[in-house]
């Protein structure tokens, strides 16, 4: 049976918005096929070298627990992920999680986070937050299909020069509420705002992450079985025409 291993990073502190519910939706995407997903939790004090999985996932956290984590990425778990970056391994990161793989975040309150440096772009806190559902567009190179989501941030990202975004705010916020970039797309690194969790109710992106998986893992794109997709689509479409004829995010 073919199977994903599946790490989820930091689950006892990057834990808002019920976005471990990402690590569900794969599991039981991959079920419907007859496919495994086998899930290890590591967290802060956890020596792993990280380099027998597949896939790596970190959601969101408070600027307090994003601090927390600081010593613990320095004692060598920073170097084993941004490793496992560089060897392609997919890795799909949501708000505190996705500003860890950048260079820094420096909180509104002027607390300097140096984090992974794994991605060239960095984070600076803001006064107001940027709250709302919204939606982008996925670049060509991840798909292409329309994500809707929620976002709940102060961070304002900002991608250094020859960094691809993941994709182009339709409506709402993004990276930070000026450039219309939402995310950041590297090697195999997908890192966006977007809580909820961003997978049930956004079919073809989790598609889209499971298919580079398995490539990356094998060498070989494979043809996933289509799924009866009518709640998951129903779901999506529902949020997008909200947002796109009504509030989205904005800074509050
Ligand atoms: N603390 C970060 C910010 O406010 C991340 C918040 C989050 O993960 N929702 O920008």
């Amino acid at each position: 049976m073919d199977t994903l291993k599946i790490c989820h990073l930091y689950p006892e502190v990057l834990n808002l918005y019920g976005d471990r519910g990402n690590i569900r939706c794969l599991t039981q995407r991959l079920a419907w096929r007859g496919m495994k997903a086998e899930v290890t939790r590591v967290g802060i004090g956890d020596s792993d070298p990280l380099t027998d999985y597949d896939l790596f996932f970190s959601g969101g956290g408070q600027d307090f627990e994003q601090e927390v984590l600081l010593k613990d990425l320095a004692a060598g778990k920073g170097d084993n992920i941004r490793a496992a970056v560089e060897d392609g391994k997919v890795f799909l990161c949501i708000c505190g999680g996705y500003q860890m793989m950048g260079n820094y975040y420096e909180t509104s309150d002027g607390v300097r986070c140096d984090f992974l440096g794994a991605v060239d772009f960095y984070t600076k806190g803001g006064e107001k937050r940027m709250i709302g559902n919204y939606a982008f567009e996925l670049g060509t190179e991840s798909g292409g299909s329309t994500v809707v989501g929620f976002e709940n941030h102060s961070g304002r990202t900002y991608l250094g020069s020859g960094v691809t975004p993941l994709g182009h705010v339709l409506k709402g916020c993004g990276n930070n509420g000026n450039d219309g970039t939402e995310g950041v797309r590297y090697r195999n690194v997908f890192g966006c705002y977007s809580h909820g969790p961003v997978l049930p109710k956004n079919p073809a992106f989790s598609d889209e992450l499971i298919r580079d998986a398995f490539q990356r893992k094998t060498g070989t794109r494979p043809e996933l079985e289509p799924l009866d997709d009518t709640v998951e689509l129903l779901a999506h479409d529902t949020v997008l025409e909200r947002v796109l004829n009504g509030t989205a995010g904005k800074e509050e």
